[in-house]
């Protein structure tokens, strides 16, 4: 199982129940409103609902991994998570997911690879 706020391959990290819509914003404890994250981005994410396109410098929504796909937004380059529209700029640059140490986890568990497998959370019905 990997992390879903998207960042995939963080590898012997646990996970937290991530809050999409933070309880403070009006979210619930519905399954369906859940994914798991690690600490890292679960930490880094906090209560945020947008952040900016560092691209566009236009404030957009974080990526929603319960609405939207992983594919569409994001892609791994030799251990980076790139950005490939402004959801996807914006939730990588909120969530550090190019952190050195992340990177270098990411590259030591093998998954430079254009296709990762996601498994969500308990509900999630997988799409491919
Ligand atoms: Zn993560």
């Amino acid at each position: 199982m990997d992390c879903k706020l998207p960042q995939s391959a963080t590898p012997l990290i646990p996970f937290h129940l991530e809050h999409i819509v933070a309880r403070q914003h009006g979210g619930s404890d519905d399954p369906a409103g859940l994914a798991l994250a690690c600490d890292r981005c679960n930490a880094y994410k906090g209560p945020n609902l947008t952040s900016i396109d560092p691209d566009a410098q236009a404030i957009v929504p974080l990526f929603n991994p319960r609405a939207k796909k992983w594919e569409d937004h994001f892609e791994l380059r030799r251990g980076q998570v790139l950005g490939k529209t402004p959801v996807g700029r914006a939730t990588v640059r909120l969530l550090n997911m190019n952190a050195p140490r992340r990177v270098e986890l990411r590259l030591a568990a093998g998954a430079d690879v254009t296709e990762i497998r996601i498994d969500y959370a308990p509900g999630y019905q997988s799409r491919t």
